[in-house]
């Protein structure tokens, strides 16, 4: 579900950080949109090629998901736009060929010109402004309170959007109990686990070091990439 601005919906109901939820989800939306126009439009990759294509993570994630013709024809685009701009650079002579190659070395794309890194920074801006909207209001502040927390790096973006003091505070508080609460789970998760004590760790105990990891950097599918 997207809301009126064609963003998808903040939803402080599923577990993580509901920043990065609302990030990979726009991600993952624009990447079926691009992945169908890339296999499909010429036109499409070939603007994607003179952009650049996406920075490596962008590329490999999106990888992941193609086909392996879509991935094949978005390749074709890309390395022959990088094959005729070493064309360029061959042509301009041995004088100037280091600094020429530059501008092909210049690529991939990186986080200000990948359309993926953009899509992500957009979503997680307006994110950060309807979650500290929602917390101007003791009803946001509830809901909030009963959801998973933001990560640490939403934590600070929030904070910034936050103009009232007594919210800040608030919100800090809250991110200090969320904090010391999953240092105790670690520990519960290692005692236990060291002395074969698996089957008495609760549900979020046992979850406790992939939320730890969530928590400390940010959503996995955002920063990770899967084998194909
Ligand atoms: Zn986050
Ligand atoms: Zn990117």
């Amino acid at each position: 579900m997207t809301d009126a601005s064609g963003f998808p919906d903040l939803d402080l109901n599923t577990g993580g950080c509901p920043v990065c939820n609302v990030a990979s989800r726009a991600l993952f939306d624009s990447f079926a949109q691009l992945q169908y126009a890339l296999a499909e439009d010429e036109d499409t990759r070939r603007r994607h090629a003179a952009a650049g294509g996406f920075c490596p993570l962008h590329s490999w994630q999106l990888a992941a998901l193609s086909s392996s013709v879509g991935l094949a024809v978005t390749c074709e685009a890309l390395v022959e736009h990088a094959a005729n701009a070493l064309d360029k650079t061959m042509a301009s002579g041995p004088t100037s060929a280091i600094e020429a190659s530059s501008e092909v070395v210049r690529t991939p794309a990186g986080p200000h010109t990948c359309a993926a890194c953009q899509a992500i920074a957009q979503a997680r801006t307006h994110a950060i402004q309807r979650l500290a909207g929602l917390l101007a209001t003791m009803e946001g502040q509830t809901d909030y309170a009963r959801s998973g927390g933001v990560c640490r790096p939403d934590l600070a973006k929030l904070l910034s959007a936050i103009p009232a003091p007594d919210g800040r505070r608030w919100v800090l508080l809250d991110a200090v109990t969320r904090f010391h609460q999953l240092e105790n789970d670690l520990r519960t998760y290692i005692d236990l686990r060291e002395s074969g004590q698996r089957g008495k760790l609760t549900r979020d105990q046992l979850d406790a070091p992939r939320r730890a990891l969530i928590h400390l950097v940010g959503a996995e599918e955002l920063y990770a990439s899967r084998r194909f």
